[in-house]
């Protein structure tokens, strides 16, 4: 499979997993169930959310510091700012503002629904880092962010490999303090890093190999071996007779960081041949749909490629060819 077909997928599966999830994000499963009958959410919205608007925004935020030489994660922070103003048309946006071609994209204007913790954070004039984090918040608005974190590379690091894992962290770290509010993040960027270079794992390896990375580099941290308790519990769930509602229940509701990660791992893991079948089950469930759809979106879309999305999905999804070209554009950026 072509490189760039990853890049695509990942970045448009993400966003379907975040507009059928759109819909959905505060009703109960049993609602979905009765609503949308016993297969779950398959039909979709008109609408992505805010984090497919975010991840926009990361992935511009990168492009532009590349541009201007603006080193990560400030170049991200600034382009944050911008999808701030976006939401509080009186802030004062980014440094990028004028240069920004997402800023002139009006359907990203909408307000669907953005978390009060990256609001508040944007808002509070400091940029959140891993030294200094911001606040202590682990929801999971850090790590549905920051797919292309995995797509272009940043920052030097000792062994290159980390380059992906950290940016990820330092992205998330701009509004998410807490431990687990930023590792999951830096997995996310890993595995989807390990994924589009196809190197070689299987679905498992590339999370087996994530998660010893997540522990060389933040093994110090205190409630990283939770984190990693809890991802491996969605391995072990994903190869076990436990029908998916009850194994997701049991890995949590994704309102945080990585109980989104883990629901999204469980889903692409079970469910891994079949998009329409991965989305469904990670977003039909009492917890944060939008998320946990779009995450899983992004795992399982580098690993498919775009053939692995249906095409009623794509056809329907909002704001399709910027997604598509923001896309494109980290791959000449990077390859
Ligand atoms: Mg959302």
């Amino acid at each position: 499979m072509e490189k760039l077909d990853r890049y695509r997928a990942c970045l448009l599966a993400g966003a379907i997993g975040d507009q059928l999830g759109n819909d959905v994000e505060f009703m109960s499963r049993s609602q979905m169930l009765q609503e949308y009958g016993p297969a779950g959410v398959r039909t979709m919205s008109g609408h992505i959310t805010d984090d497919t608007q975010m991840t926009l925004f990361t992935a511009e935020g990168m492009l532009m510091g590349l541009k201007h030489r603006m080193p990560m994660p400030a170049c991200v922070y600034q382009s944050y700012l911008d999808w701030y103003r976006t939401q509080m048309p009186r802030a004062k946006g980014g440094v990028f503002g004028r240069d920004s071609g997402l800023m002139k994209v009006e359907t990203l204007h909408a307000r669907r629904a953005p978390g009060n913790t990256c609001l508040s954070a944007l808002g509070s004039g400091d940029m959140g880092t891993l030294e200094e984090p911001v606040n202590h918040s682990k929801g999971c608005g850090g790590v549905m962010r920051v797919a292309p974190c995995g797509l272009l590379k940043m920052v030097n690091t000792p062994d290159p490999e980390d380059a992906y894992a950290i940016q990820g962290a330092q992205a998330a770290a701009i509004t998410h303090g807490h431990t687990l509010g930023f590792v999951p993040a830096a997995m996310l960027a890993d595995m989807v890093h390990l994924i589009v270079e196809d190197c070689g794992l299987t679905l498992e390896g590339v999370v087996k190999s994530s998660l010893a990375r997540m522990q060389k580099l933040f093994g110090f941290l205190p409630q990283t071996a939770e984190f990693i308790r809890l991802m491996e519990r969605a391995v072990a769930l994903s190869a076990s007779d436990t029908p998916a509602h009850e194994a997701i229940a049991e890995l949590g509701q994704g309102w945080v960081g990585d109980e989104a990660l883990a629901i999204a791992v469980y889903c692409v893991l079970r469910f891994r041949s079949s998009m329409a079948d991965c989305l469904s089950a990670a977003v039909t469930h009492d917890g944060d749909s939008d998320s946990t759809g779009a995450i899983a979106g992004n795992i399982l879309g580098a690993w498919l490629g775009m053939d692995g999305i249906p095409a009623h999905w794509l056809a329907q999804l909002e704001l399709r060819d910027v997604i598509d070209d923001m896309a494109h554009f980290l791959y000449e950026a990077g390859n």
